[in-house]
C-alpha cells in the first residue's frame, strides 16, 4: 500500500512538472520580451531627448554664431561690440548672459551680467570651455555652471587669420531644458538631462534645487562607461528604477529615463504569480487525480476481497450442506426411534426423562444442522416484505431477555426505513444472534443498539435500489483484524469448547445475502462492534402477510388415526429414517409396507391398492416427487407426502406442486398429524 502511495505520488509530481515547467519557461519569455519592449521603448525616448537637446544647443550656437564675423570684434571696438551683444542677447530671450573670453590671455574681456570694465580671470568652468574650444576648433556645448546660478553653456571660437583669438558663450536658462524633458518623459516617470561631467541640466523631479548639482553615481557610472544602455539604480529621492540612458556623441549630454522597477519588476511578479497559480492548479488536479486513482484502487481491493470471501462460503457452504443433509437424516432416526422410546416406557418415568433428556439434544443438534442447512443455501427462505416495526415490537422482550439486565437495549428505527425485504423468521433469529453476540463480547454490560434507518451508500456489487441499513451495535471488546476477517465463516469462534458454535454469524451473513443484500462487520478493539445488514428496502406497495398462526403444537396425546388400517406405502433410502416411519406409523395403527427405492415401490403399488403414499424426496434414482406423479398415474387420487430435509424446498416445491411435504427431522407425533391431515381430506 504504501509502495502504491509513493509511487502515485510520483505519478502526480510527474504529471505537475511539464505544466510547471512550461508555465515558467512561458513566464521567463514573457518576461524577457517585456523587459525588452520597454527597454527599447525607454531607450528610444532618451535618444529623441538628446536629439531635442542638441537641437536646442545648435540653434542657440548658430544664433552665437551670427556674433562671430562681427567687425568690431575683429577691430577691437569692445564698447560697440559690447553693445552689439547686449541686442543679441535680447533677441534670445532664453539667454540670461552672453560672455566673451580673450583666448590668448585667457582672460574674461566681458559678461553681460556686469557693466564692460576690466578683463578678469578665467573661472575654472570658463578655462575648461576655452581648452575644449580650442581642441575642438568648432562651438561646442559646454557645460552647466553650479548653483547659485546654474546656466548651461555653449561656446563658440572666434578665429582671426587662422588665430583663435576669443571665445563667446551664451548661458541658457536651464528651464528650456527642463521643457524638452517633460515633453519626452512618460508622466509620473523620474528623468533628467545630465551634462559632459555628470551634472543635472533638467530634471522632472526636484528640478529646482538639483539642477547644477551632480547627479546619483549610478548616473556617472553608466555614461563613464557607455554611451546607451539600461542601468539599475536608486534616485536621490530613494526610488529604485530601471534607467535607460543615450549619450550625445557630439554635446556628450544625456538624457536619463527611469522606468520605476514595479513596471519593469510587475511581469516577473505576475508570471511568477502565473506560474505559483498553474503550479497549485496542477497540484491540484495531480492531487485529485492521486486520489481518485487511490480510491479506485481501494476499492477494487476490497471488491476483490469480497470476491474471495465469497467464493470462500460458497465452498465452505457446499461442504457444510453435504454434512448437514447426512447429519438431518440421522437426526430424523435418532429424534424419531427417541419418541418411540419415550411413547414405550411412558409408565417409567426415569426412563421418559432419560428419553427428553436424549430428544432435547437431538433437537439441539437439529437446530445446529438446520442452520447449516440455510447458510449452505439448502433452505430456501421465504423473502418477502418484513415490517420492522412489527419484527423489533415482536422480539423485543425476548431480546432484553437474552442479554440481562446489565445491557441497555435501544432500538431506533427510521419510519422510511420500516420495510424490508427478507425472512421474517430468519431475520428475528439473525437479530437474535447479534444481541447473544454483544452480550458475550459485554461481560460487564454496556449498551446494545439496534437501529435502522436508509442508506444510499450499499455495495457497489449490489443491484442499484434503495436499501435499509440494519444495524447491531454494542459497546464490547471488539475484535482484532483476524478475528474480524473470520468471523462470518462456519464454526469459527474464539468462545470456549461448549460456549460457541461459530455458526451464529454464519446465519446472519446467509440471511443477509438471501435477502439480495449483504453484511459488514465494523469493529475496534475495546471501542466495540456494528455488524449492519444492508437490506432491499420493500416496494412501497408492499404488504406484510398476516404473520402465519404458529403451527399447531404436536398434540403430546396420539392422534386418532382416522382410519384405523389405512394402507401406507414408506419410501426412503435411508434406512434408519425408513424405519423410524415404519415402526412409528404401525405404532399409530397403519398398515404399513415400505421399500427403498421408486421401483420397487411403483411395483408393490401394482400390486395393492394404498391410502397414502409417504416418500423422501432426496432418493438415488427416482426422486420422491417423481415418484409421487407416477404413483398416481396407476392409483389417481392417492395422496402423497414427501419427506425433505435437505433438498432446497424450492425445488421440492416446484416439483410437487401442491403436494404435501413434511420436514426433517420430525417425531412421531408430527408425523402422525401430517399422514391424519392428508387422510382426512382425502376421506369426503
Ligand atoms: P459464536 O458466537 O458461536 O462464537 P459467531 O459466528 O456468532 O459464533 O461469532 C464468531 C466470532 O466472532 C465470535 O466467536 C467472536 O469472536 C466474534 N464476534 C462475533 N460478534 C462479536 C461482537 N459483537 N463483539 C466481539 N466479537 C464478536
Ligand atoms: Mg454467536
Amino acid at each position: 500500500m504504501r509502495f502504491f502511495r509513493r509511487s502515485l505520488i510520483t505519478l502526480g509530481v510527474a504529471a505537475t512538472l511539464p505544466t510547471v515547467v512550461f508555465v515558467a519557461v512561458g513566464a521567463f519569455y514573457f518576461l524577457r520580451a517585456e523587459r525588452a519592449r520597454i527597454e527599447t521603448d525607454t531607450l528610444s525616448r532618451s535618444e529623441l531627448a538628446t536629439m531635442l537637446v542638441d537641437g536646442r544647443l545648435r540653434r542657440d550656437l548658430a544664433a552665437l554664431n551670427v556674433l562671430t564675423s562681427s567687425v568690431d570684434l575683429a577691430k577691437g571696438n569692445m564698447r560697440e561690440f559690447y553693445s552689439r551683444v547686449q541686442r543679441v542677447k535680447a533677441a534670445n530671450p532664453a539667454w540670461r548672459t552672453i560672455l566673451l573670453i580673450d583666448a590668448q590671455n585667457a582672460q574674461e574681456l566681458f559678461d553681460l551680467r556686469r557693466p564692460l570694465g576690466t578683463p578678469r580671470p578665467l573661472d575654472e568652468t570658463q578655462s575648461q570651455a576655452l581648452s575644449d574650444v580650442r581642441r575642438s576648433e568648432t562651438p561646442i556645448a559646454g557645460s552647466i555652471t553650479a548653483p547659485p546660478e546654474a546656466l548651461a553653456w555653449v561656446y563658440a571660437p572666434v578665429s582671426i587669420e587662422g588665430q583663435l583669438r576669443y571665445v563667446l558663450g551664451a548661458g541658457i536658462e536651464p528651464h528650456e531644458f527642463q521643457q524638452l524633458l517633460s515633453a519626452v518623459a512618460a508622466p509620473g516617470t523620474t528623468a533628467a538631462i545630465v551634462d559632459r561631467n555628470g551634472r543635472f541640466v533638467a530634471r522632472t523631479v526636484s528640478f529646482e534645487t538639483r539642477v547644477g548639482t551632480p547627479a546619483t553615481e549610478f548616473v556617472r557610472n553608466a555614461i563613464r562607461d557607455g554611451d546607451r544602455g539600461l542601468y539599475r539604480g536608486t534616485t536621490y529621492e530613494g526610488l529604485k528604477n530601471y534607467t535607460a540612458f543615450h549619450t550625445s556623441p557630439w554635446s556628450q549630454w544625456s538624457a536619463h529615463l527611469a522606468v520605476a522597477s514595479a513596471a519593469i519588476d510587475a511581469p516577473t511578479t505576475w508570471s511568477l504569480v502565473a506560474a505559483a497559480l498553474a503550479a497549485a492548479g496542477a497540484l491540484l488536479l495531480g492531487g485529485t487525480l492521486t486520489l481518485l486513482m487511490l480510491r479506485d484502487m481501494t476499492e477494487r481491493r476490497r471488491a476483490e476481497e469480497t470476491l474471495r470471501q465469497s467464493q470462500k462460503m460458497e465452498a465452505v457452504g457446499q461442504l457444510t450442506g453435504g454434512i448437514a443433509h447426512d447429519f438431518n437424516n440421522l437426526l430424523t432416526a435418532v429424534i424419531g426411534n427417541l419418541d418411540l422410546i419415550r411413547n414405550k416406557v411412558k409408565d417409567n418415568e426415569r426412563l421418559q426423562r432419560l428419553a427428553d433428556n436424549a430428544l432435547e439434544a437431538s433437537r439441539r443438534g437439529a437446530k445446529l444442522a438446520s442452520q447449516l442447512l440455510a447458510f449452505s443455501r439448502s433452505q430456501r427462505m421465504a423473502v418477502g416484505p418484513v415490517d420492522l416495526q412489527q419484527l423489533f415490537n415482536g422480539m423485543s422482550g425476548l431480546l432484553r431477555q437474552s442479554v440481562g439486565p446489565s445491557i441497555e437495549v435501544r432500538m431506533e428505527l427510521d419510519p422510511d426505513a420500516r420495510m424490508v425485504m427478507s425472512d421474517a423468521n430468519q431475520l428475528e433469529l439473525a437479530l437474535l444472534n447479534l444481541a447473544v453476540n454483544a452480550r458475550d463480547a459485554m461481560p460487564a454490560g454496556g449498551v446494545l443498539i439496534i437501529s435502522a434507518r436508509l442508506t444510499n451508500a450499499a455495495d457497489r456489487d449490489l443491484p442499484k435500489r434503495d436499501y435499509v441499513q440494519l444495524s447491531v451495535t454494542d459497546t464490547g471488546v471488539g475484535m482484532t483484524e483476524e478475528v474480524r476477517a473470520r468471523a462470518i465463516e462456519p464454526f469459527f469462534t474464539t468462545k470456549a469448547v461448549g460456549q460457541g458454535t461459530g455458526l451464529g454469524l454464519s446465519q446472519v451473513y446467509a440471511v443477509a445475502r438471501e435477502s439480495g443484500g449483504s453484511l459488514h462487520i465494523d469493529s475496534e478493539m475495546h471501542q466495540g462492534t456494528t455488524v449492519r445488514l444492508i437490506l432491499p428496502l420493500a416496494p412501497a406497495d408492499a404488504v406484510v402477510p398476516a404473520p402465519i398462526p404458529a403451527a399447531p403444537v404436536p398434540a403430546q396425546a396420539e392422534p386418532e388415526p382416522v382410519k384405523k388400517n389405512a394402507a401406507v406405502l414408506v419410501v426412503d433410502d435411508d434406512r434408519l429414517v425408513r424405519r423410524f416411519m415404519t415402526e412409528s406409523l404401525r405404532s399409530l395403527g397403519y398398515d404399513v409396507r415400505d421399500t427403498d427405492n421408486g421401483v420397487d415401490a411403483l411395483v408393490l403399488l401394482d400390486a395393492q391398492r394404498f391410502d397414502l403414499l409417504l416418500a423422501d424426496f432426496a432418493m438415488p434414482g427416482m426422486n420422491g416427487a417423481e415418484l409421487g406423479k407416477a404413483a398416481q398415474l396407476k392409483q389417481p387420487g392417492l395422496p402423497v407426502l414427501i419427506v425433505s430435509g435437505y433438498a432446497d424446498s424450492a425445488a421440492v416445491e416446484a416439483a410437487l406442486g401442491t403436494g404435501k411435504q413434511l420436514r426433517k427431522p420430525f417425531n412421531v407425533a408430527e408425523l402422525g398429524a401430517a399422514v391424519t391431515e392428508l387422510l382426512q381430506s382425502r376421506e369426503p
